[in-house]
């Protein structure tokens, strides 16, 4: 096997989903909502099955879902995107992220990432032959500091990873914190992939900015039709960037899966004429699900970190009164009923906080037995 893969384990989603089925324990741990997304835009899926064709689609998309995302984002971010050249649609953003990183970087290219990350991140830089400079960002905030970062940076630098709204911290980057990246990238020549799936799962008024604002002309921005209509397994994400970053990236694009299924193509193509309102009261009901979790949380003695976007709120074990690693406490609390997400899973180097993130999205019945069984899981100590 591959050293890079022989050095890491099946992902910790994975353990735990299947754990949380074994066990029957609520699943608060991988992030996907409990409901599926709209009814209509399932319907059009089955109708573009039915009705195909299904036959490869071209590698960089549909012609008309680019142009729906292109519209999208004019829309909804003021960017304008030629959909022609500045759009691909890949097979979710996790594609995305790989196939930008093989298109970007030689190996011995250093590529700039921020821990707690994604956890599908660092296996694809190493895979790529990147070299990994992590900086690690520090609870309650996650700020970005310009004098870490900037140490990260390097003649070797070619690429920077970002998430923005963050999984799993739930931060938003400001347009201050981007800007300083942006200014960094263009002093050392390198592109900033710019993952940004949670763009339309907000909170308390929080703003989105997207990279692609600030620095157009080195950035990939990702999106996920997944995240944005509540169907993360249709695996339908957005690439964006300029042509000749585009030219590149749709190269990697298409040895890696070639394309994406042409009837899910149609049916986010009309799943992204939906108005405004739908993206708002997406954002309300997530709103809504967090509130109800930390509610019946804090009430019984738990401390959470402040989470203003993407479905997830982390359990701060120390500010809680609980002695124990995030993994001990994890394993601890699934034997009780609930299955979490140890974010000691989204560090790369040694001693991370002891923090578990849970997936708020759920119906309120299956978030009060969650709670409940957290509950359970903190008496027993
Ligand atoms: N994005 C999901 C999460 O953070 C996991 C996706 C997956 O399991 N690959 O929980």
């Amino acid at each position: 096997m591959n050293s890079v893969y022989a050095s890491f384990g099946t992902t910790i989603f994975e353990t735990m989903s299947r754990l949380a089925a074994e066990r029957g324990a609520v699943n608060l741990g991988q992030g996907f909502p409990e409901d599926d997304g709209p009814r209509d835009i399932l319907e059009a899926a089955a109708r573009a099955t039915l009705e195909g064709p299904n036959q490869y689609p071209p590698s960089r998309g549909l012609p008309e879902l680019r142009q729906a995302v292109a519209a999208h984002y004019r829309a909804h971010q003021n960017e304008e995107l030629d959909w022609q050249r500045e759009v691909t649609i890949t097979s979710g953003a996790t594609e995305a992220i790989a196939a930008a990183l093989l298109a970007f970087i030689e190996p011995g290219d250093e590529v700039v990432l921020f821990e707690p990350m994604y956890d599908a991140y660092l296996p694809m830089v190493r895979r790529a032959g990147g070299v990994a400079r992590v900086v690690r960002l520090e609870a309650p905030h996650w700020r970005l500091e310009r004098e870490t970062v900037a140490a990260a940076f390097s003649a070797k630098t070619r690429v920077v990873v970002i998430n923005t709204p963050h999984n799993p911290c739930a931060a938003v980057m400001s347009r201050a914190e981007l800007e300083m990246l942006a200014e960094l990238c263009r002093a050392h020549n390198a592109i900033c992939v710019s993952d940004e799936v949670w763009e339309h799962v907000l909170f308390d008024g929080a703003e989105h900015v997207s990279m692609l604002e600030v620095m157009r002309e080195r950035t990939l921005k990702i999106g996920s039709a997944g995240k944005m209509f509540s169907l993360t397994g249709w695996k339908v994400g957005f690439a964006c960037s300029a042509p000749a970053l585009m030219d590149a990236f749709a190269k990697a694009h298409q040895f890696l899966t070639f394309t994406t299924p042409p009837n899910l193509q149609r049916a986010v193509t009309y799943a992204l004429s939906k108005p405004r309102s739908y993206f708002e009261e997406m954002s309300a009901a997530f709103q809504r699900s967090r509130d109800r979790l930390v509610g019946a949380l804090e009430g019984e003695g738990f401390a959470l970190l402040p989470a203003r976007g993407a479905y997830f709120v982390s359990i701060d074990l120390v500010a809680s009164g609980i002695a124990m690693s995030d993994e001990a406490f994890a394993k601890h609390a699934i034997e009780h009923g609930v299955a979490t997400i140890p974010v000691s899973a989204f560090y790369a180097n040694p001693n991370p906080p002891a923090l578990v993130r849970l997936c708020s999205a759920k119906r309120d019945e299956t978030l009060d037995r969650g709670a409940e069984a957290l509950v359970r899981a903190k008496r027993a100590l």
